[in-house]
């Protein structure tokens, strides 16, 4: 036997703060050595710093009171919600999932110093090769195809085609895109 029932239910509209946005829901924060203030987190100024799939499940950052040698777990609650959900102990692998997810989602400079073939898997999107200079593209890869490039990020990837690109002006570029913008036999 697991120990599944430990795990906390992730209801969708608790997965990131766009959702827990959209839902009206509010998210405390908590200090796990107890004696800190219990804060409310402002969602709003989150988005704003981090964008709408940043995910506050398995997310446990320093306590912020100075002096303070405890950590902050979340949790949440929506309207006429009867009870809190603990957005810690989320069930194996599916905090991963969105915390790729979130990372899949960052502005390009840096998302793309990222490992690039979690962030795929986790977000169904592609990534799209093209160089104008030497004729390449786009050439998309999926997580399938991505998984031959474990641990590199987009940089790197680009880095070793470069070298493979025939132009002395090589213009290859690449970024990420939804799987439904891919071609359907690229897919
Ligand atoms: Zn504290
Ligand atoms: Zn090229």
């Amino acid at each position: 036997m697991g120990r599944s029932f430990n795990h906390q239910f992730m209801p969708t509209w608790s997965e990131d703060a766009g959702s827990l946005k959209a839902e009206g829901a509010t998210v405390f924060a908590l200090c796990q050595l107890g004696g800190c203030p219990t804060r409310t987190v402002d969602l709003d100024r989150v988005i704003a710093k981090q964008g709408p799939r940043f995910s506050f499940w398995d997310r446990r950052p320093a306590c912020p009171k100075p002096g303070c040698d405890g950590w902050v777990t979340f949790m949440t609650i929506r309207p006429g919600g009867s009870w809190q959900i603990q957005m810690n102990d989320a069930p194996p692998g599916a905090a991963e999932v969105l915390h790729q997810r979130w990372k899949a989602s960052l502005p390009a400079d840096v998302r793309d110093k990222l490992p690039l073939a979690p962030m795929l898997s986790a977000s169904g999107k592609y990534l799209v090769l093209a160089c104008g200079e030497c004729g390449v593209g786009p050439v998309y890869a999926g997580a399938v195809q991505a998984a031959v490039w474990r641990g590199m990020s987009t940089d790197q990837v680009l880095e070793t085609m470069r070298a493979q690109c025939r132009g002395a002006g090589c213009s290859l570029a690449a970024d990420l895109v939804d799987g439904g913008l891919v071609p359907e036999d690229d897919r």
